[in-house]
């Protein structure tokens, strides 16, 4: 079925143009970016509250809002909002990407060296960014907010969080309370570092953690939200039970896959060939018929599936060195080179 490209039909859009290429004004201290779907009514009052504790800072700061596909008024207001204020820039992606590629344009396009993301629906406090880079500041290279007293329905979005939370903080060795919080601050070299594929900005800190970030952790304000709707349904836990093994994965094994599949497939190859040899063993010696025992199905089963996952190894060990030497990424990541006295 075609579906209507609903970006394309803005009857409100103010009639100035978005330069091509945002002019590079040198680098900012800080770089807050904003993803937003549908968020016009924050907007207004998000931006004022943020320039309210930004200028307090006294950092050169900037401001981008990513409009990602919203059918409402949000790029206007981007552009309203812009306007006024060279420090603000706005980005429209042509058709709603989802919140990670939001972020990922915004982070490509920002040029400060602290980068602090942030939800455009007003449920975070621009007043807690002080607080986040004053810790960054004390030798983090990640400073992940903590709602712990968030302001979400129980059920459907606080219990589910903390059981997800709790899992994968204990799975991927990372003690954080709470990696659904969009409040957070980074350093600009880690965020160089990483890639943002699918809703991968929900664990951010642990792939950074992954390239050896300091990380840590303070409690932030949570707001119920006022305006617009959650763009997350119950659907988002099972999304992330299966993003949890992809995180596993990549903790693990991306430099050496062969190691993964090749141990389960060697172990599969091992209870088959055994299942095998005994099969053998009575047929030979107790002249038995072994052709009706379901240990014959399994053990060929074992070995099939054996070879199988030791081929799959093979082919992921060729895809890793490829993934890292095609786009030139380092299996390690350095913090400093020390200066010789
Ligand atoms: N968002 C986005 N693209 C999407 C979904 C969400 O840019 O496809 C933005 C949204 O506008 C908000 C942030 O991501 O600024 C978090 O979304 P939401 O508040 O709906 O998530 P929740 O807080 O309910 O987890
Ligand atoms: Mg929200």
């Amino acid at each position: 079925m075609h579906t209507k490209n609903k970006v394309m039909s803005f009857p409100y859009r103010a009639n100035v143009a978005l330069p091509d290429k945002f002019p590079v004004q040198g680098t900012f201290d800080l770089s807050v970016v904003i993803p937003a779907k549908d968020e016009a009514g924050n907007l207004p009052e998000l931006y004022a509250s943020l320039t309210t504790v930004l200028e307090g800072t006294g950092l050169r700061y900037e401001i981008i809002f990513v409009d990602d596909g919203s059918i409402d008024e949000t790029s206007y207001e981007i552009e309203k909002i812009q306007m006024r204020d060279k420090r603000v820039r706005g980005i429209e992606l042509r058709a709603n990407f989802g919140q990670t590629p939001a972020l990922a344009a915004g982070i490509d396009a920002a040029q400060g060296n602290i980068v602090v993301l942030l939800d455009a629906d007003l449920q975070n406090d621009p007043r807690d960014i002080p607080f986040l880079i004053e810790k960054l500041n004390e030798g983090y290279d990640v400073v992940s907010g903590w709602r712990k007293d968030r302001k979400d329905k129980m059920v459907t979005r606080r219990i589910p969080s903390v059981i997800a939370n709790f899992l994968i903080a204990r799975l991927a060795n990372t003690p954080i309370h709470d990696l659904g919080c969009a409040l957070k601050a980074y350093r600009r070299e880690i965020l160089d570092e990483i890639n943002l594929y699918g809703d991968m900005h929900r664990y951010l800190p642990i792939y950074a953690r992954m390239h050896g970030a300091r990380i840590a952790e303070i409690i932030v304000n949570h707001h119920p939200r006022r305006f617009g709707k959650s763009k997350y349904g119950l659907s988002r836990i099972f999304k992330v039970i299966i993003d949890v093994i992809t995180i596993q994965f990549f903790s693990k094994f991306i430099t050496k896959p062969m190691r993964m599949f090749g141990s389960l497939g060697l172990g599969l190859l091992a209870i088959g060939g055994g299942g095998l040899t005994y099969l053998v063993f009575i047929k030979v010696v107790y002249l038995a018929s072994i052709g009706g025992r379901p240990l014959l199905v399994f053990s060929v089963l074992f070995i099939l599936a054996g070879l199988q996952l030791i081929g799959l190894g093979v082919l992921c060990e060729v895809l890793s060195r490829n993934y890292f030497e095609s786009q030139g990424r380092k299996t390690y990541s350095i913090r400093r080179t020390m200066p010789q006295p």
